[in-house]
């Protein structure tokens, strides 16, 4: 038998679509499937049928089996067949080598439509068919049915096998989660479910397992997993979808180190199992800074399978005294004023017309920038630009030289306070990185970010908020900055030593994209009473939002970290896709409409009334 799942034989079939071969000929076999194609040619008529696993051609001949034939003409494109007949080999000149199955043909003796279609609303059989994305959520099921698409969910449901598998082998316990809880914060607005038998009373659904992960350490689980579902109230972006799934996990007995370290080998094992043909860039990855990833790439989420690094210029723009004196007063100002300025040299880009350029400083403004200068360095070496003229040809020429640009590049300088200077060159840098294809698209860049500062400062509220999860633990060295200014962890204020403390936070990034993060927790009780001070929460509110785990602490807590990644952005940088949509079964629009169920939708009436529910300023329905 050459029939590599021989277990997917029953009553409706003894092969799937995608298993005869030629040695097969000469021995019967049933197929059942959609049909793909249809070629009637009179006496012959062909079938291409199509299930999960392949395309088989079937042919009828109205001489040898004119029933068969005489059903075969009734048919239609995505009917559901069955057929019965013998697997001949195709003749000479006439197989087809892009079909796995392309040697053989089935003669069909017999066939039974086993259901009808309409005429699909979009092409099925053409991969390539541009199709508007509203029509393919809409019928969903159908575009499904395609064959890109069924490629994405096989890969994600391998992805997942895979993670499942490294994690058995490393003594990680899956433990299910509720999706019914308590509201865990991790910065987005909670989904609130209301209860019919507490009347007056909701659940939150999880934005993360994060609180119960970490009761699961103080049970003494050790290493935990989940393939679980989040759900955060946000706007919707390609990387974005209200509901999605990460894998979450937890250890005990953990540093910053071994979490690292075990996520990596994952990484590594579940990518080479996966996607073999995937060359991974840097293996370890890449470790960088929080601050060298914003220094270099301008990004805490570097693409780092190009280089065109943040150069900064302020060393050839200043005197031997140190002042700014570069001549051009927009550098000057922006360094007098402690700001930054810093240079991305743009491989091949020169000859740039007025035109690009003026595009190129349009895209910097949308990015927040108040211009863009640029340099172009000629094939004979000079360089050229309207600021050549503030600055002198021989400093014009330093900067080309500091940001190691060839002859034939454009450098691209912005001079700004330091933030917005990074960001908007870290922002170009992706944008031509992508123009002019510095990226290879089958390669992997995983890369570490880690060191991010602890608090950032909420003005609005005036509190320090989380950078990233309210449970990160602080380097250990940093500990003593988990404090006010004065003292009183009540009064928070810009200038707190909290502002400057590290945390021991870790994200792993992927092509451009943050794929989880995760960090050593605090686990003792007092440290994050002072931590969760700092971040706005009175004693009362901790002890309303956070008190289980608050109090679990009293009882024997390991120390313990973990991460979360997430498998549809995952799934999505091995399938080259940019939206998680496209490897999601069910998504959502980016107005949280789901077009095939149309939800969100109106309570029932009844349903009202039972939860004790009444929307303000939306009209009830009568009951
Ligand atoms: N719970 C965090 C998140 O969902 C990840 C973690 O810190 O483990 O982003």
């Amino acid at each position: 038998m050459t029939d590599p799942s021989p277990s997917l034989a029953t009553p409706y079939r003894t092969h799937t679509c995608g298993a005869l071969r030629a040695a097969d000929a000469g021995s019967t076999a049933r197929l059942s499937g959609w049909v793909h194609r249809r070629r009637d040619h009179g006496q012959l008529i062909f079938l291409d049928l199509r299930d999960r696993y392949g395309l088989t051609q079937v042919v009828f001949d109205g001489v040898d089996a004119p029933d068969a034939h005489a059903a075969a003409s009734r048919v239609r494109g995505e009917f559901v067949v069955t057929v019965a007949g013998s697997v001949a080999r195709r003749l000479p000149g006439t197989e087809n080598a892009r079909l796995a199955t392309g040697e053989i043909e089935l003669q069909a003796t017999g066939l039974e439509i086993l259901s009808e279609s309409k005429t699909p609303p979009f092409y099925i059989n053409e991969p390539d068919a541009p199709i508007d994305e509203a029509l393919r959520l809409r019928y969903r099921y159908l575009d499904i049915r395609r064959e890109p698409m069924q490629r994405r969910l096989l890969l994600r449901s391998r992805l997942v096998q895979a993670i499942r598998e490294v994690h058995h082998a490393n003594g990680f316990v899956e433990v299910e989660t509720p999706n019914l809880i308590k509201s865990t914060p991790e910065g987005a607005r909670d989904f609130i479910v209301p209860s019919r038998l507490q009347p007056g009373s909701v659940y939150a659904l999880p934005q993360s397992p994060q609180q119960l992960k970490q009761l699961l350490m103080v049970a003494g689980i050790d290493r935990y997993f989940q393939i679980a579902r989040c759900f955060r109230d946000e706007d919707l972006r390609g990387d974005r979808q209200l509901e999605f799934t990460q894998l979450d996990l937890e250890m005990s007995f953990v540093d910053e180190p071994t979490v690292m370290a075990f996520v990596e080998a994952m990484a590594i094992e579940v990518s080479r199992a996966v996607v073999p043909g995937r060359r991974l860039q840097a293996v370890p990855f890449p470790r960088l800074t929080f601050d060298a990833a914003i220094e270099r790439y301008g990004s805490d989420k570097p693409d780092v399978r190009f280089a065109m690094e943040l150069v900064d210029i302020a060393p050839v723009l200043r005197d031997a005294a140190g002042e700014p004196a570069s001549g051009f007063r927009v550098f000057d100002d922006a360094l007098a004023a402690g700001g930054r300025v810093k240079a991305i040299a743009a491989p091949g880009l020169g000859r740039a017309t007025r035109r690009e350029i003026d595009e190129l400083t349009e895209m910097a403004k949308r990015f927040g920038a108040k211009g863009l200068a640029h340099l172009a360095v000629e094939e004979s070496g000079g360089v050229a630009g309207p600021i050549v003229k503030f600055l002198g040809e021989d400093r014009a020429e330093q900067i080309v030289a500091a940001t190691g640009a060839n002859p034939g590049d454009l450098v691209l300088i912005v001079a700004d306070a330091a933030d917005v200077t990074n960001d908007v060159l870290g922002r170009l840098r992706v944008a031509l990185g992508a123009r002019l294809g510095l990226a290879d698209l089958a390669t992997l860049a995983y890369a570490w970010v880690h060191r991010f500062p602890i608090y950032k400062w909420d003005p609005e509220n005036g509190r320090w908020d989380a950078t990233h999860n309210p449970f990160s633990g602080v380097v250990p060295e940093d500990e003593a900055l988990l404090t006010t200014a004065s003292g009183d962890l009540g009064k928070p204020a810009p200038g707190d030593p909290a502002g400057r403390a590290k945390a021991l936070q870790y994200d792993l990034v992927l092509n451009g994209w943050e794929l989880g993060g995760g960090s050593i927790r605090i686990w003792r009780r007092e440290l994050l009473e002072r931590s969760f001070a700092l971040q706005g929460y009175s004693a009362e509110r901790m002890k309303r939002l956070f008190g289980a785990l608050l109090e679990a602490f009293d009882y024997g807590p390991p120390p313990h970290g973990g991460i979360a990644i997430g498998i549809d952005r995952w799934s999505a940088l091995l399938t080259d896709q940019d939206n998680i949509r496209e490897v999601t079964a069910f998504p959502k629009t980016q107005s949280g409409s789901d077009l095939m169920l149309e939800a969100p939708s109106k309570p029932e009436p009844g349903q009202w009334a039972e939860l004790g529910l009444r929307f303000v300023g939306v009209a009830e329905p009568k009951a």
